[in-house]
């Protein structure tokens, strides 16, 4: 069997030994952890069991979709989601509820954001060129002021104002058509697919693990290693030795301090570019080396908290926009999954704290976390500080790739160095720089591993916002929906959620039914005249003599049944035509409000995509 080396045992790293396994390759897997799942890890402490910040599972992509079924079915949860804002010792529905916001924030308040908000609308900032111009543009200044500044300036560290706009657009504008329609005829999404797999939204519900995300990555190791395709931890992948254009072996530095070799004929990695581009050896071109160093990341740190209490709240998590609070969102994990804790009585809250890893925060000791924490959650008025029991502290670098101006030239250079590597492909998160869900980073792997096998993927295009798109029309040449290719037109470029609005609400052409009524017409006005005149001569009597009220000149004889074709076929123009109009007319109308609503609840939930 062919041999593979795949570097990190995170959703990607493992998803492509899992694909490379179907493919007839073996793989081994260097995870530089004790655990695998990387972000996606699920961590238990004295039986709690919590994420590294709560992942839904959630995907539009089927082949993503199955999966995950195959590999955790029956242990697949489908979970009511629900969440609100804190800002102000008040909670709000999130996403957003005008009727709930308004009564939390008051009449006051709530003309100052009615005024703000007729101000952005009227008159908008332009260029929209950062984040904080997009929201008020969409929101007026002040509501953007209370809901989204400080939750957002907490996890990205910078200023709403150095945050591109693109990044807001781009994930609003990859909508789902079907999801939109079904929103605006049904007034509800979600369903089932083909093979019966539950299709969530979001919005409502998510799939969840029983025991967490890390169940799901501890199945994937477990099948891969019982298959022959070993995880390794404790390997910390550090060189990458290369010549002519070829990966030849990896050297990576054990827990204990050894080093230990492996050589593979492919390579995926899923480590982080920064570190990789370090690793590699010879070293790669300065400017190469200068473009990862100018890659940077976010580092999250969660402090777990164990209360003896049953109920706290019934959110899966609350954003906390107060910001005399530094901790970004609370998590309750028993709500995530009841089996998240080994004791009903009690509940594990996970508090996230969105940092840098040269912030003092990040080196304080656990101990002290936690009573900061605790001090908070007092402070939010959710627990009193005799319940706390016992709590805990996981700290992620690297836990968010920071989409700031610098980083797309950065990366091109980065990429296009790698792109000379001909057996060795670069999958997942970090290892693409892309602010990601586990399904990106999936589907990277699963086209990356398909092209080791001989086809021709760009795994750096994959994109499972595109592939939102709609089903059917997606089909690619191997039938999968997230490849590039299988959404992208003709001149190699993904249809806009406009152009997928104007091909399904596609509009008459007013001249071609106008014709097509008038030969209709006509012709039945002719042939009836015919049918008459042929079987009864002069002797009509009193058949078809209304048309004759219509038709100028027209009686059964066949002149006048030339007339009367004539003057059919012009009014059935007109029919056709006017016919065509309005129905343009009502389309435009109801493909307008669909957009509208489609765009707004999809704006409503931007701090889901934070
Ligand atoms: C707070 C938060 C919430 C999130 N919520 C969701 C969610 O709700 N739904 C969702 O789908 N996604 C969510 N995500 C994103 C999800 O965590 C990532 O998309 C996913 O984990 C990325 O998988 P990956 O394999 O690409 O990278 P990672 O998860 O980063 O895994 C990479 C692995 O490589 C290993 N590694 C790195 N360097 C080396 C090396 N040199 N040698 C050996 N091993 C190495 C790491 O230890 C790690 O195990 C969330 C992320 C965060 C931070």
């Amino acid at each position: 069997m062919s041999q593979a080396l795949v570097i990190g045992a995170g959703p990607a790293g493992l998803t492509g030994a899992y694909e490379l396994r179907k493919l007839g390759w073996n793989s081994t897997i260097l995870e530089a952890d004790d655990q695998v799942g990387g972000i996606s890890r699920t961590v238990e402490y004295r039986g709690y069991r919590f994420d590294i910040g709560g992942h839904r599972f959630f995907s539009k992509v089927p082949l993503i979709n199955e999966l995950w079924h195959e590999m955790l079915d029956e242990d697949f949860l489908l979970r009511p989601r629900m969440s609100r804002i804190f800002y102000d010792g008040k909670f709000f529905d999130y996403p957003l509820k005008a009727v709930n916001a308004l009564a939390g924030l008051g009449m006051v308040e709530a003309g100052i954001i009615g005024a703000s908000y007729a101000r952005a609308r009227l008159f908008p900032q332009r260029p929209e060129d950062n984040f904080e111009q997009w929201v008020t543009n969409r929101f007026g200044r002040r509501l953007y002021e209370i809901f989204f500044k400080t939750y957002t300036e907490k996890v990205w560290g910078i200023p709403c104002r150095e945050i591109s706009a693109d990044w807001a657009a781009q994930r609003i504008k990859n909508l789902s058509l079907t999801e939109a329609l079904r929103n605006a005829l049904v007034g509800k999404a979600g369903g089932k697919d083909k093979d019966g797999h539950i299709i969530t939204t979001l919005i409502d519900e998510f799939q969840y693990p029983r025991l967490g995300p890390g169940m799901m990555w501890e199945k994937c190791e477990a099948i891969l290693n019982e298959s022959g395709n070993p995880t390794q931890r404790g390997i910390l992948v550090d060189k990458i030795h290369h010549r002519a254009g070829r990966v030849e072996s990896v050297s990576a530095r054990t827990t204990n301090g050894e080093r230990a070799e492996f050589g593979a004929e492919q390579f995926i990695s899923s480590m982080p570019l920064r570190e990789l581009i370090h690793a590699l050896d010879p070293l790669p071109p300065e400017d190469v080396v200068r473009a990862a160093d100018g890659l940077t990341y976010r580092d999250f740190l969660t402090v777990v908290l164990i209360v003896n209490r049953e109920d706290i709240f019934p959110d899966n998590w609350i954003y906390i926009h107060s910001s005399d609070i530094l901790m970004g969102r609370i998590q309750n994990y028993k709500n995530w999954s009841p089996h998240m804790v080994p004791d009903a009585s009690r509940s594990s809250l996970g508090l996230e704290y969105f940092l840098w890893d040269s912030d003092d925060l990040w080196t304080w000791p656990d101990e002290k976390l936690i009573e900061l924490g605790r001090d908070e959650c007092v402070k939010l008025g959710l627990i009193e500080p005799h319940e706390v029991e016992d709590g805990t502290v996981v700290r992620m670098r690297k836990a968010y790739p920071v989409y700031d101006q610098t980083y797309p030239g950065n990366l091109a250079t980065v990429r296009q160095y790698l792109d000379t590597l001909e057996n060795f492909q670069t999958v997942g998160r970090n290892g693409q720089h892309r602010y990601n869900n586990q399904d990106h980073s999936m589907l990277t792997a699963v086209y990356a591993a398909r092209n080791i096998v001989g086809d021709a993927h760009d795994v750096w295009a994959v994109n499972v916002d595109e592939a939102y798109h709609e089903e059917g029309e997606a089909s690619s040449v191997s039938g999968d929906r997230g490849v590039p290719q299988a959404v992208m037109d003709a001149s190699g470029r993904a249809p806009t959620l406009d152009e997928m609005i104007a091909a399904a609400f596609a509009p008459l052409d007013k001249t071609a039914l106008g014709a097509a009524v008038a030969i209709v017409m006509g012709l039945g006005m002719f042939v009836a005249s015919a049918v008459l005149l042929v079987r009864d001569g002069d002797m009509v009597g009193p058949h078809l003599s209304l048309p004759g009220h219509y038709f100028l000149g027209y009686d059964v004889t066949w002149r006048g049944a030339i007339l009367g074709t004539v003057e059919a076929a012009i009014g059935g123009f007109f029919v056709g035509f006017l016919g065509a109009t309005m129905r343009n007319l009502l389309i435009d109308g109801y493909a307008y409000y669909v957009r509208r609503s489609a765009v707004t609840k999809r704006t409503r939930q931007i701090l889901d995509e934070v």
